[in-house]
């Protein structure tokens, strides 16, 4: 054997044991770039051959490339045995344990008074009325003025009233809703208008500076108080119960003539008196009436030919008395452990 076979020898059982204590596949890439890159320890070799005595030529240089097979065979090898590994690592750092307890996600849910808007609209749009809607911020015109609240009325006073600048406020009431309805729609109509209100009341069980109205107004030829009747009874029984009475009182609205306060039999006493009905066995829910000439004329109508009625009650007050709510408050507060309940 030819000192430069005995070298060639070594080499193997060099790499070879190289390639046998490898752990990661860049140290892999390493020893394959060493052994078999373009300037590689075996090129240099093949290279070197020329120097070599040359009927030794062809023997060495079938055995640098036997050489040069095996270490790829066993570079290939250790890659596959490798990337085994690393693949069972991975899987084993990714694994999902399926015992461990879950995060509790709660549903969200709607807002009681969302809840009662929902009923209220499904019950008007069946007796064939619209929703519309409203601005919140309004002009001291739209809010008072055309609904016949002259600048002297005392609710007019800035004490009770939200203002902006000298002529812009937050509507204290949803009615400016109806005269935007008359200019711009002709009759016949039927619209409810669901909303925020805004007054300066001190925050109490019964009162607060934002609370929530719900108008109602119907314009046509030979509208009457029967229709009006007619159709608050209808409304009450829908959302209250069948069984539940009605009464209409007499009342002062200046944007109605006649105007009325409607209330229903105590759903709490059924009409023996409670607390809740200050035992008079009647909860009082809106106040309503026939829309007042003027505020036709206000709003582009001929009182001579149509005529109409309106309404306007405390939607807070609804979810009040439905889910027996005994606070304002706590609509706007927004306690989860409250508003878990509905
Ligand atoms: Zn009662």
């Amino acid at each position: 054997m030819s000192s430069m076979e005995l070298e060639l020898n070594n080499l193997r059982s060099e790499a070879l044991k190289e390639i046998s204590s490898i752990n990661s596949l860049d140290n892999l890439r390493e020893i394959e770039i060493k052994y078999l890159g373009r300037k590689g320890v075996l090129n240099q070799l093949l290279k070197e051959l020329s120097t070599a005595p040359l009927e030794e030529r062809p023997e060495l240089g079938g055995i640098i490339n036997q050489i040069k097979l095996e270490i790829i065979r066993e570079i290939e090898s250790k890659r596959t045995l490798l990337e085994e590994r690393e693949k069972a690592k991975k899987l084993e750092e990714e694994r999902i344990d399926v015992t461990l307890p879950g995060m509790n996600i709660s549903p969200g849910r709607l807002h009681p008074l969302t809840l009662i808007i929902e009923r209220v609209e499904e019950i008007f749009r069946g007796l064939g009325f619209t929703v519309v809607e409203g601005f919140e911020m309004e002009t001291d015109y739209y809010n008072f003025e055309a609904l016949n609240i002259p600048w002297y009325h005392p609710a007019r006073d800035t004490q009770d009233s939200f203002y902006i600048t000298d002529k812009f406020l937050l509507r204290t009431q949803t009615s400016p809703v109806q005269i935007r309805v008359m200019e711009k729609t002709k009759p016949p109509f039927k619209i409810i208008a669901p909303g925020r209100v805004y007054r300066r009341d001190q925050p109490t069980a019964r009162h607060s500076p934002v609370f929530h109205q719900i108008e109602g107004m119907a314009v046509d030829k030979d509208i009457t108080f029967a229709h009006l009747k007619g159709t608050l009874d209808a409304f009450a029984h829908a959302l209250f119960g069948s069984d539940v009475s009605t009464r209409f009182r007499a009342d002062y609205f200046p944007f109605t003539e006649p105007s009325g306060e409607f209330a229903i039999s105590c759903i709490f006493c059924k009409g023996k008196g409670c607390r809740v009905c200050s035992y008079s066995g009647w909860i009082e829910i809106l106040g309503c009436g026939m829309v007042h000439p003027k505020v036709l004329e206000v709003g582009g109508i001929d009182p001579e030919e149509y005529s109409g009625f309106a309404f306007g009650m405390g939607w807070d007050r609804l979810a009040m008395l439905t889910y027996n709510i005994n606070d304002i408050r706590f609509f706007l507060e927004n306690h989860p452990e409250f508003l878990v309940q509905f």
